[in-house]
């Protein structure tokens, strides 16, 4: 099914459309994604369709989130393909602003949900997750979808978004999605076209280590050495950096020394100089 897909630039266009699809009854669900889409990306549109009527998705890659000597520059960008990509998983609209719609001269606010953002990747992205924050505050309130749809691949981001969409009484509900892996189990992700061939192959060793460190702690492993033993096993697979393998409370992040539920492995490294994030529940 191919559909027709209109491509809007600007907060009050997308308002419009938004509004003009729920004056006739129908539910919209909210896509927001940074472009350079794959299958993961298809999910959430696909699962937004399970839950409303019509799915819009945005993809704008946002400066904010980005760190001094971060991807920005080369993140990979293809508006064209991302569209053919969406109308074909049945999106109805797409909206793309750019920089300057979004950040106008003398734009001074920004969203920081506090806790949370410290934790885990936050250790190592500072004011990443202010960024994200920032600007989803921003698309939830222009689209006033009725749901907007978010990868569980980003564990940490969804339970900020989450936290922040409660905090600030932001109407649209906000549903996760299973991740989505190539066959071989690595995470699908934008940045994975930055690997080598040969890092693509090592890239392998974080799903594996997170399966194993999950079924060394249900066979009984104290999680202290589970983790010791998955951290050697990422290393090994030669990733460059290993910024965390943790065993955490799904909703609050912190810590858990013993399995429970709710529990989630989450773990982030770097291989060559491509940062990858993965997690499974326990
Ligand atoms: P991004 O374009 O990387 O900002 O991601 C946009 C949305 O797609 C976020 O909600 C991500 O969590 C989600 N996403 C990215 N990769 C995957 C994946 N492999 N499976 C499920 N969702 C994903």
């Amino acid at each position: 099914m191919t559909h027709r897909m209109h491509i809007v630039r600007t907060p009050a266009e997308l308002r419009a459309a938004v509004l003009a699809w729920q004056q006739q009854g129908k539910r919209v669900a909210l896509v927001p994604t940074m472009g350079a889409l794959h299958a993961g990306h298809l999910a959430l549109v696909t699962k937004g369709l399970t839950m409303a009527d019509v799915a819009v998705a945005s993809i704008f890659v946002n400066p904010k989130q980005f760190g001094p000597g971060e991807d920005l520059e080369r993140y990979p960008r293809d508006e064209r393909g991302d569209a053919v990509k969406l109308a074909g998983a049945g999106c109805s609209l797409l909206y793309a602003p750019d920089v300057a719609t979004m950040y106008p001269p003398g734009f001074a606010s920004f969203v920081r949900v506090s806790g949370l953002p410290d934790l885990l990747c936050g250790r190592v992205r500072p004011g990443h997750f202010d960024g994200v924050a920032t600007v989803v505050a921003k698309l939830l309130c222009a689209a006033q979808a009725d749901v907007a749809v978010f990868g569980e691949k980003d564990w940490q981001q969804l339970a900020i978004i989450r936290r922040m969409a409660a905090d600030l009484d932001i109407a649209t509900a906000i549903a996760g999605c299973a991740i989505v892996r190539d066959a071989d189990g690595l995470a699908l992700s934008s940045r994975n076209a930055y690997l080598s061939a040969d890092e693509r192959a090592r890239a392998l060793g974080l799903p594996r280590a997170l399966m194993a460190t999950r079924e060394a702690i249900l066979a009984g492993m104290p999680v202290a050495a589970a983790l010791a033993a998955g951290e050697r096993g990422i290393k090994a697979a030669g990733f460059a950096r290993l910024d965390y393998l943790e065993l955490v409370d799904g909703e609050t992040l912190h810590s858990m020394g013993a399995p429970a539920q709710g529990a989630r492995l989450m773990a982030a490294g770097v291989i060559g100089t491509t940062r990858l994030i993965d997690n499974i529940a326990l």
